[in-house]
């Protein structure tokens, strides 16, 4: 499996805003926002992208989509979109699983 740049972030070889972390996880805010906030809950596990996610992972995504509700009360956002590109044709470039959190601003339905 190759090492990605979350992987090295994880490892501290490249820095990020890191706002949470766990034994399980990390947030950290996106290099390039695409919402007045929007970071990133990754696994430390490193999963490429969802679908090779197995079902021993089930624990790990659902407490995932905690750590982003968690993250994001934290960061103030009542309202706001998770995202998950699951990849290449669905936008995915980073092929380690995140999770987006975006939030303070409103978001159309459906996405483009
Ligand atoms: P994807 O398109 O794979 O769903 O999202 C990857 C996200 O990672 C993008 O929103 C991109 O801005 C973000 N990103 C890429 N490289 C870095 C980096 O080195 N640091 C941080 N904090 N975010 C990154």
């Amino acid at each position: 499996m190759s090492v990605t740049l979350f992987s090295k972030i994880i490892d501290r070889e490249i820095p990020a805003d890191i706002i949470f972390e766990d034994d399980q996880c990390l947030a950290f805010r996106d290099i390039n926002p695409q919402a007045p906030t929007h970071f990133l809950v990754i696994p430390k596990k490193p999963i490429p992208k969802l679908s090779d996610a197995v079902a021993e992972d089930q624990a790990l995504l659902g407490h995932l989509l905690l750590v982003a509700s968690q993250v994001a009360k934290q960061e103030g956002l009542d309202d706001f979109r998770l995202n998950v590109n699951n990849g290449a044709g669905a936008s995915q470039t980073v092929f380690h699983l995140h999770v987006h959190v975006l939030g303070g601003r409103p978001f159309s339905w459906p996405p483009g």
